[in-house]
């Protein structure tokens, strides 16, 4: 029988502005970078979606080279489309970027109007969509004109394959000029997507206070640094896990931070919290920040991750003791 979303789905997740746009985003979205791609079980990963959905999460973010296979979680979400969610399109914010590698030859990465264009349209016919609501320039360019690139995704805006455009892993002078390029061609900056978690804070110094200044919104990626913030790894390294199957997380660095994770994991419980929920809680806890970009392999992991909507704020005591704990 066909799927039907549950009828609360608007209880759960509250919903937070998106700078000083008109355009709200759940307090949690879901990210495909790992677990929805041709090598994982589509099922598995056709389950999550609808979950999240019903939980209130309306926002999934993809890029052109997940997977793997690269191109397979745009696929995948394709077909999710398809069988479950499609019928719901107007209720959906449907991410993605063009950035990385991901075909062969010189248009196949990086920020030239070349690749970013043709890009988006393979994006658009693997996922069986006329446009998305968000799409990003996934890494700046060191060799590329900012004019070129932020020109590309003015086309991109103005065509209306997408409702709107996000920069990713921009340093705060980077940002800054190609917010101004934007301006100039008409464009607004809805959002911007750095990494941000207790264990990497780079954003604080300059790129949080810029993008309140310019009425940015910000979506951090890896807010539970892979799964380290979790209680995955607190006693060993599931054979199931990221750091376990080896890939973009590895054992050493999963060894190397146990210490800081079981003080961490101290507090959370005697904050009444998981590890993860209060992981999520501290990075939300800044208003620059709109909404936390997870990841997950499990409905279970997403119940726990959305339970964080509800949690109290810190104390000044509990935020020196997370401090030390990561020093
Ligand atoms: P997270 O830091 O949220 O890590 C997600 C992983 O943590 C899951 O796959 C799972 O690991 C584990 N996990 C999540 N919740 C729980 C829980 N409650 N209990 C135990 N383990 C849990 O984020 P990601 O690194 O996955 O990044 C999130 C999204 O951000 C990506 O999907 C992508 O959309 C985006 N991203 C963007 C980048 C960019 O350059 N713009 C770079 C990286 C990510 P396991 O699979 O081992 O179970």
């Amino acid at each position: 029988s066909p799927y039907v979303t549950a009828s609360d789905r608007y209880s759960q997740v509250p919903y937070e502005r998106c700078g000083r746009s008109g355009l709200k985003l759940p307090r949690l979205s879901l990210g495909l970078w790992h677990n929805f791609g041709g090598v994982d079980v589509f099922e598995n990963g056709r389950t999550m979606c609808r979950a999240a959905f019903d939980m209130g999460i309306t926002h999934f973010d993809l890029a052109n080279n997940y997977g793997p296979p690269p191109g397979s979680a745009e696929a995948n979400f394709g077909k999710i489309l398809d069988l479950d969610l499609g019928v719901y399109r107007d209720e959906l914010i449907i991410s993605t970027k063009a950035g990385y590698d991901m075909w062969e030859g010189p248009y196949g990465e990086w920020g030239s109007r070349k690749y970013l264009i043709a890009s988006l349209d393979q994006s658009l016919d693997r996922l069986g969509l006329d446009y998305v609501d968000i799409f990003y320039s996934h890494r700046p360019d060191p060799d590329t004109p900012m004019e070129e690139t932020m020109g590309a995704l003015a086309s991109i805006y103005h065509g209306g394959k997408a409702l709107y455009i996000g920069l990713s892993n921009y340093d705060a002078a980077q940002t800054r000029l190609a917010h101004e390029i934007l301006d100039d061609l008409g464009v607004p900056l809805l959002i911007h997507q750095p990494r941000y978690n207790l264990l990497d804070r780079w954003v604080e110094p300059e790129l949080l206070p810029l993008l309140t200044e310019l009425g940015v919104g910000c979506i951090p990626f890896s807010p539970l640094a892979q799964g380290q913030l979790t209680s995955r790894y607190l006693k060993t390294i599931p054979t199931d896990s990221r750091a376990g199957k080896g890939g973009f997380l590895n054992a050493d660095t999963v060894e190397a931070n146990h210490p800081k994770i079981l003080a961490l994991a101290e507090i959370a419980e005697q904050r009444g919290q998981t590890l993860a929920q209060m992981a999520l809680t501290w990075v939300l806890r800044q208003p620059a920040i709109t909404t936390v970009l997870i990841g997950a392999s499990s409905v279970p992991q997403i119940e726990e991750n959305v339970a964080c909507a509800s949690a109290a704020g810190f104390s000044d005591e509990e935020l020196k003791a997370i401090d030390a704990a990561c020093a």
